[in-house]
């Protein structure tokens, strides 16, 4: 796990969070002279090579405890399930993704989408249920080991201070030359990269250059390529980039998730109609499931987003982009 949290320098949002969580946890144990971390429990076992399903077994969750943690040196840990103060974000979320499978979560801001990925990630731990990779409670394995087989894309991806060749090696850090232009070039990110001022070797991350969120989307889009996880967890906010940039990151994303455990915040019309099951979720609760076409037929809330979303689309738009979500 150390390589996982050594080289940052700068992070966003989800990593700030782990971040936050495990300096003030060490502080924590620091305090009381425990030679405990956050991170890894005294079993915990390498994952190995997965095949990539996922399951949740009947998930709850709440940030009350954790934000404790977070905020004060003598809080947290406690179980304040009870507590007035405990308000659930998650609830009875259960589902599986089958290898290779693609689970889209939609569903409004605030619905607990990318809470529902966090855990996966085990930047936060379950109150309730289980987070399972192959039947491994994420728990019980080693947090390097898992975040070797479970892979993370976004525009929020950190970039820590370092070039971008060491940026995009982090995670696969013996890639030749060769293998990290490769992923660089099916991430439609080789064009920007060596139009900076040093190409590969330009400084990116806190005292680097400002990279642009679709910049950092592709440069997170070629880490994960150079890494080949088995699991992906993607959150696919559109980025400010032109129509055809558009596309080809679209393209890329879709190589990218082919054969691969996918669960994606969807922001595209073309992701929830191809995934394999979508989950609607509102207010920290499944309240729909099933495919596209499933859901259509249902007449419920995913049809009702689906007509209000894409029916006000603009005709000619949704044939040049694909169309959105959002
Ligand atoms: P979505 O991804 O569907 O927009 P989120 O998972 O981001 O939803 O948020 C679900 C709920 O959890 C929201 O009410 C949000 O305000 C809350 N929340 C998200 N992150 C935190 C955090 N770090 N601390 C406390 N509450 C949070």
């Amino acid at each position: 796990s150390q390589r996982f949290v050594t080289p940052l320098a700068e992070v966003s949002n989800i990593v700030d969070q782990y971040e936050n969580a495990k300096a003030s946890s060490e502080r924590v144990f620091g305090l009381m002279s425990i030679p405990v971390t956050i991170e890894d429990g005294p079993d915990a076992v390498d994952l190995g090579t997965v095949e990539g399903r996922v399951e949740y077994d009947d998930v709850g969750f709440g940030y009350g405890d954790h934000v404790a943690l977070a905020d004060s040196p003598a809080g947290g840990g406690a179980d304040d399930e009870d507590d007035d103060r405990y308000e659930r974000v998650l609830d009875g979320v259960s589902f599986v993704a089958e290898p290779g499978e693609t689970v889209a979560l939609v569903g409004p801001t605030g619905a607990g989408k990318s809470t529902l990925l966090k855990l996966l990630l085990r930047l936060y731990d379950v109150d309730e249920g289980a987070v399972r990779v192959d039947g491994h409670d994420v728990r019980d394995v080693t947090l390097s080991s898992l975040r070797e087989s479970v892979g993370y894309v976004s525009q929020d991806t950190f970039l820590f201070d370092g070039t971008v060749a060491e940026n995009l090696r982090y995670g696969e850090f013996d890639a030749t030359e060769e293998a990290v232009v490769a992923a660089a070039e099916a991430a439609e990110a080789r064009e920007f990269i060596e139009a900076l001022p040093d190409g590969y070797d330009t400084r990116v991350g806190e005292r680097g250059v400002k990279l642009s969120g679709g910049q950092r989307q592709r440069l997170s889009i070629a880490r994960a390529m150079l890494q080949d996880p088995e699991v992906l967890v993607l959150d696919e906010a559109t980025s400010d980039v032109d129509t055809g940039t558009e596309r080809r990151i679209q393209e890329s994303l879709d190589r990218l998730t082919e054969n691969r455990t996918t669960l994606v915040i969807a922001h595209r019309l073309s992701t929830v109609r191809e995934a394999d099951e979508i989950l609607v979720v509102e207010d920290g609760r499944i309240v729909e499931r099933g495919t596209h076409e499933a859901l259509l037929a249902r007449e419920g809330r995913y049809a009702d987003l689906w007509n209000v979303q894409a029916g006000t689309l603009d005709a000619a738009r949704s044939r040049t982009d694909g169309g959105r979500l959002d």
